[in-house]
């Protein structure tokens, strides 16, 4: 390394020293609202380098300039803190990753990395892939990971078709990943990592992931967690040992709906059978740097402010959201034209112990309202229909005001028929192993005053 590298490289180190301590000593003492109001973007911050802009600036710029070659070097070497190409990083991206990497790490004694993505299914993809690749030269290597069989259907797709039929890799189904005795029935010495949703999307599932983490530790591999219906302000499970979350950040994290967006968080020093130090040290900051940087799936840094600004306000949102989806699914409960109703909140729910035991509103001993730990489960449920698909599909044709969309996660109410939206490319035969009968509707309760969705439901379950 030249003088001038060095020179460089001192000074980041500095730099970075003091960025270190400013968030281990002031904002990791925060309370979640506050990390999500701020993450690590600080005064001096905006005074030194945003000309004192209050708000995180939205940096539309392809790439960053460099005083000299020598600050070029050390930069795409990765020696130093910058930014280089917004396919690599972007000083907004970075905000909205520190962020995230905070509010999940929350409650965690060591440290979290996050990578932002342009979507959740990139995130699933860069949080896996990177484990499935060949350990030596053994011929009759059988690469493998498990999963239970619920999940969203865009991983189900992933899953099935890009991995295991493109690229022979085998995922494993766990068919009732409350019995963990099914999860260790799946693995083998190939096995790479164990992959959970919960709570499920649409069928809310849910299992023991203490259980399933300590499962995994014992096989020497990772255990990694889509906690998208969750989100932070319910449930972190990288507190409770898992190695790595993935969120599609799309959802109940960028309520308001503006865009897409996807991210993996990560604890440091991961387990895993794969020998690669850097991976297991830091994977977030390795997927970022590396396979990311070669594959292109880097997040609009605009993208990335939208979010963060939905962010600020997610564990009072939560509780609005959980509070009227628990209101909502009471009725439904109750409605002599539904057979059942999937919500976890709700007490006659076979998995609402399970749930109960992870599932808490962040902080609610901090708040006034409360002053005690509460529950909380989320604003998605799903339900069927005593007189099955037809009965379903009337209803959900006559509703006015919750919207016929497939999505979930927004500031407004919003239906949707799995079996012939998020989940029609699994067909029949799977859409029966993952639970997702035709007359299931999911329902996401947004923000809007309970009574006046619980009306339109019912002026709809009157038609069918
Ligand atoms: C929507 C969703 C995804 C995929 O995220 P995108 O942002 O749509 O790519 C993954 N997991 C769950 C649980 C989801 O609901």
């Amino acid at each position: 390394m030249n003088n001038g590298v060095q020179k460089y490289v001192d000074e980041a180190r500095k730099h970075l020293a003091e960025r270190s301590r400013y968030i281990k000593n002031e904002v990791r003492k925060w309370k979640f609202d506050t990390i999500a109001v701020h993450g690590a973007y600080s005064v001096k911050e905006a005074i030194e380098n945003n000309q004192g802009s209050i708000i995180e600036p939205i940096y539309m710029s392809s790439s960053q300039a460099f005083r000299d070659s020598d600050e070029m070097e050390a930069a795409l070497a990765y020696l130093i803190p910058s930014w280089t190409y917004s396919r690599i990083h972007n000083p907004s991206i970075g905000y909205l990753e520190d962020t995230l990497a905070l509010l999940e790490g929350y409650g965690f004694d060591g440290e979290t990395g996050c990578c932002a993505t342009s979507s959740g299914m990139a995130a699933i993809a860069s949080a896996t892939d990177p484990f499935l690749v060949k350990r030596g030269t053994r011929s009759d290597e059988k690469i493998n990971f498990v999963s239970n069989a619920q999940i969203y259907g865009g991983t189900f797709q992933q899953f099935s078709i890009r991995k295991m039929q493109e690229r022979g890799i085998e995922c494993r189904w766990v068919v009732e990943p409350d019995n963990i005795d099914e999860w260790a029935s799946r693995i083998d010495g190939d096995t790479r990592f164990l992959f959970g949703e919960l709570p499920s999307n649409p069928g809310l599932m849910f299992f023991d992931l203490k259980k399933v983490i300590d499962l995994a530790h014992e096989n020497g591999i990772p255990a990694i967690f889509d906690a998208t219906i969750a989100t932070p302000a319910l449930l972190r499970p990288i507190q409770l040992g898992a190695d790595i979350v993935i969120h599609s950040v799309t959802k109940t994290l960028t309520a308001s709906g503006f865009g897409m967006a996807g991210a993996v968080i990560a604890r440091r020093n991961i387990v895993s059978n794969i020998d690669s130090e850097p991976m297991k040290e830091d994977f977030a900051a390795y997927i970022k740097l590396l396979p990311n940087r070669d594959i292109g799936w880097c997040l609009s840094p605009f993208q990335a402010i939208l979010t963060l600004n939905d962010i600020r306000t997610l564990r009072s949102k939560v509780d609005v959201l959980s509070q009227n989806a628990m209101k909502v699914a009471r009725f439904l409960n109750g409605h002599a034209k539904i057979s059942q109703v999937n919500y976890l909140g709700l007490e006659n729910h076979p998995l609402y112990e399970v749930a109960s035991k992870y599932l808490w509103l962040v902080d609610a001993e901090h708040d006034e309202h409360y002053r005690k730990a509460v529950n909380r489960y989320g604003h998605l449920m799903s339900f069927q229909f005593k007189g099955g698909v037809t009965a379903a599909r009337k209803f959900f044709d006559n509703l006015k005001r919750i919207w016929r969309a497939t999505d979930l996660g927004r500031i407004k109410s919003v239906a949707t028929i799995p079996a012939i939206s998020t989940h029609q490319q699994m067909g029949e035969d799977l859409r029966d192993m993952a639970n997702i009968p035709a007359d299931l509707v999911r329902l996401c309760i947004g923000a809007e005053h309970p009574d006046d969705m619980i009306a339109d439901l019912e002026q709809a379950l009157d038609k069918a």
